[in-house]
């Protein structure tokens, strides 16, 4: 059966707004029509859902991790970065493995009533598959390599290998965590992975101020962490510069790559990577960088220089819900001149396209199954503390 729905505003992201119009979908969830008015529709004695509100497309989340969902209100706010990962690294030791499934199962099903339907999500290992195998929602995990010691290279690579095997045919890649937990040498193995196989990439980037302040003097909070951590960096060098004007040039030109948070990205660091020959996205969680670090990033620089951006919501570990509405209403919060009309493709297209998946997902369009979700207590384009979502399909 074909069903129509219309609202205030339908949102495609691959078109303008369009004010009163409708979408047209059929039993499989496929978009067969768009329309400027339910005129035509109603003409031929279809009968047209009216809602109060704005249709967009389902949501793409690009940054979680499912593996962390037991931890959700564990961790203290505002802490700062390097005191969160130690409290990550502290309770993986005590964990019944059922709480962790059951966990997980709570987040898979949040984010599918928050209207998420696709995730780009982060693992350690491969105990999320039998949820992803069940779930409605489409995931692609990054297998996720940590290790600085230059000389565990192989065995850490092997390791990933591992993971990604156990997933079986499920969509994965391998990743590096972050500019200070991998290696130069585990970045050139990654580049020469890169090289022969289809692994979209992504790294966590400039969460905190410490990762620049490492980088370029080998100084600030993290050399402390490393003390407690009992690693020897004695063979890391302090680089002058920014971390990820150090990192961006070691990953492969091949692979898209989803540069995740952003906190402390400068200006001139995105002139520095955006003379580089990289095909990047970048991807903001402002609801977790609140939790973590308490502060945002310029999202207004990403804006005025036309960069690709896309949002994630983290993992339960940093955020108190799964919800990409609610990313979007920080965003509408701190920074009013963004309106949804601009911020919507970050929330559904950007993050279908570094996954590959914008054939399906990401945007209204004619022959795509994206998903219909349906935003309330909207003025105009823009959010308010009450706007809602709902699925329509
Ligand atoms: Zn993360």
């Amino acid at each position: 059966m074909i069903k129509n729905f219309s609202a205030d505003y339908i949102l495609p992201v691959s078109g303008e707004p369009i004010r009163n119009g409708v979408v047209s979908i059929n039993e499989a969830g496929e978009i067969i029509g768009i329309y400027e008015n339910a005129y035509a529709l109603e003409l031929q004695g279809q009968t047209v859902e009216y809602h109060q509100g704005t249709i967009v497309p389902g949501f793409v989340n690009s940054h979680c991790h499912l593996e962390l969902s037991h931890l959700h209100q564990k961790i203290s706010k505002g802490a700062g970065l390097i005191a969160f990962i130690e409290s990550i690294i502290g309770s993986k030791r005590v964990v019944e493995d059922d709480l962790v499934q059951e966990a997980m199962e709570k987040a898979d099903q949040m984010m599918f009533e928050n209207g998420i339907v696709a995730v780009g999500d982060i693992c350690n290992t491969a105990n999320s598959k039998k949820i992803k195998e069940s779930s409605a929602l489409y995931y692609h995990s990054y297998i996720e390599l940590f290790g600085f010691n230059p000389e565990k290279v192989d065995e850490l690579f092997d390791t990933g290998l591992a993971v990604k095997d156990e997933f079986g045919s499920l969509p994965t890649s391998i990743v590096p965590h972050a500019p200070y937990s991998v290696s130069k040498d585990l970045f050139r193995h990654l580049r020469h992975f890169c090289r022969d196989n289809d692994n979209v990439l992504t790294i966590h980037n400039q969460e905190s101020d410490e990762e620049n302040k490492f980088y370029r003097y080998k100084s600030g909070e993290f050399v402390g962490f490393y003390e407690r951590m009992q690693f020897d960096i004695e063979f890391f060098k302090p680089q002058a510069r920014d971390s990820i004007q150090s990192i961006v040039p070691l990953l492969s030109k091949k692979q898209k790559v989803l540069l995740v948070h952003n906190t402390y990205t400068s200006l001139k660091d995105i002139s520095f990577v955006n003379r580089l020959d990289r095909n990047i996205t970048w991807c903001f969680c402002p609801n977790a960088n609140l939790y973590i670090e308490n502060r945002l990033p310029k999202l207004d620089i990403f804006v005025a220089n036309g960069l690709k951006m896309s949002l994630g919501t983290d993992s339960l570990a940093s955020n108190d819900k799964l919800c990409m509405l609610s990313e979007l209403k920080t965003i509408s919060k701190h920074f009013p001149s963004i309106s949804l009309d601009t911020s919507i493709a970050w929330a559904t297209l950007n993050g279908a396209m570094h996954l590959g998946i914008d054939r399906k997902f990401g945007s209204l369009e004619v022959g795509k199954r994206p998903g219909l979700n349906l935003i309330t207590a909207m003025d105009g384009l823009n959010l308010t503390e009450a706007s809602a979502v709902s699925k329509l399909v």
